[in-house]
């Protein structure tokens, strides 16, 4: 059975986890904090929990889970066919982690950063192997969303790009080629550019969250709009992105408001918190943010 390692056991590295298990891979997640991988490994029952309700799973979510090992060492790389980083969004910590994998991992061992923004080619400048090196940009919740964007650093061999391409279908994904590493990547690009005009229209009291994003659904025919969006992927995770895209020189794409920094501090981080431009009962039903909501 061919085995994957996912660095990083949060929001995205835990559905990464998931979908590799869903899809027959053995799987090493680790984090380096136990908190995550407790978190993670109750997530990860709850969503096969639910998927399997629904006879969504083509094996028992006891089953899909007996795949995952949780660990706290990067030690697996030296065993698995793919290595996928989802840590945090910061340059220097990336740089970090795939100095590590390059240095454990044989070199023929495809080496993936889930990163949002930051281009493979400047994470690959942390390793001896550059051509092993590529972007699979998963779209949270991971379980639920079918795209992968596979993105292709200078250096990445055309090989390895493709490798990524059919990695991203093995798990029952569609990829997306980006054959060009810009900063953002495609999707996000244009996320981006959308949500910094929302945050600010916000800002300016010229329209509630929630009809911004009625607008989008209704309007453009968006699933769901920008606010449901960020509040899903966590708006801690919001600023460190935006902090990351002004150090890659994508200033323009986001909000000079200080909204989100300020709900931030606020402890209203998105869902994950309860509240965010939304509030969310225990249940994760989403109810309008009043200004009666409890703060
Ligand atoms: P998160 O904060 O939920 O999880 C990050 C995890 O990385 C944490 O559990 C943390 O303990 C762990 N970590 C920190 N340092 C580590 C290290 N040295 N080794 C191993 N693990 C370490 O963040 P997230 O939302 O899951 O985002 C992870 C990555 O995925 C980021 O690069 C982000 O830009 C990207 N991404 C996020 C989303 C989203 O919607 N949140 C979507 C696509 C991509």
């Amino acid at each position: 059975m061919e085995s994957v390692l996912v660095v990083g056991a949060g929001y995205m590295g835990s559905g990464i986890g998931q979908v590799c298990a869903q899809a027959g891979y053995q799987v090493h997640l680790m984090d380096v904090k136990t908190e995550a991988l407790d978190k993670a490994r109750s997530e990860i029952q709850w969503s096969l929990g639910r998927l399997g309700s629904k006879e969504l799973l083509k094996d028992s979510p006891q089953t899909i889970f007996e795949r995952i090992t949780l660990e706290k060492d990067f030690n697996s790389a030296a065993r698995v066919q793919w290595v996928i980083e989802a840590a945090l969004e910061t340059i220097d910590l990336k740089l970090e982690i795939f100095k590590e994998l390059d240095r454990l991992a044989p070199p023929e061992t495809p080496l993936a950063s889930n990163s949002s923004f930051i281009p493979p080619t400047r994470i690959a400048q942390a390793t001896t192997h550059p051509e092993r090196v590529l972007g699979l940009h998963f779209f949270g919740p991971v379980p639920l969303m079918g795209l992968v964007e596979v993105i292709k650093g200078e250096k990445t061999s055309p090989e390895v790009f493709e490798q990524g391409v059919n990695f991203a279908k093995s798990l029952g994904k569609t990829p997306v080629r980006v054959n060009k590493d810009v900063p953002g990547f495609v999707m996000n690009r244009i996320f981006s550019a959308a949500f910094r005009e929302a945050v600010d229209l916000v800002a300016d009291g010229v329209a509630t969250p929630e009809d911004i994003d009625t607008g989008m659904e209704l309007g453009y025919g968006w699933n769901v709009g920008p606010f449901v969006i960020a509040d899903n992927s966590g708006l801690d995770t919001q600023v460190i992105i935006g902090q990351t895209m002004t150090s890659l020189g994508l200033d323009n794409m986001v909000s000079h408001s200080d909204l989100i920094q300020q709900m931030v501090k606020d402890g209203r981080l998105g869902r994950k918190t309860g509240k965010g431009f939304y509030r969310y009962t225990p249940e994760g039903k989403r109810l309008p943010w009043q200004s009666d909501s409890p703060k």
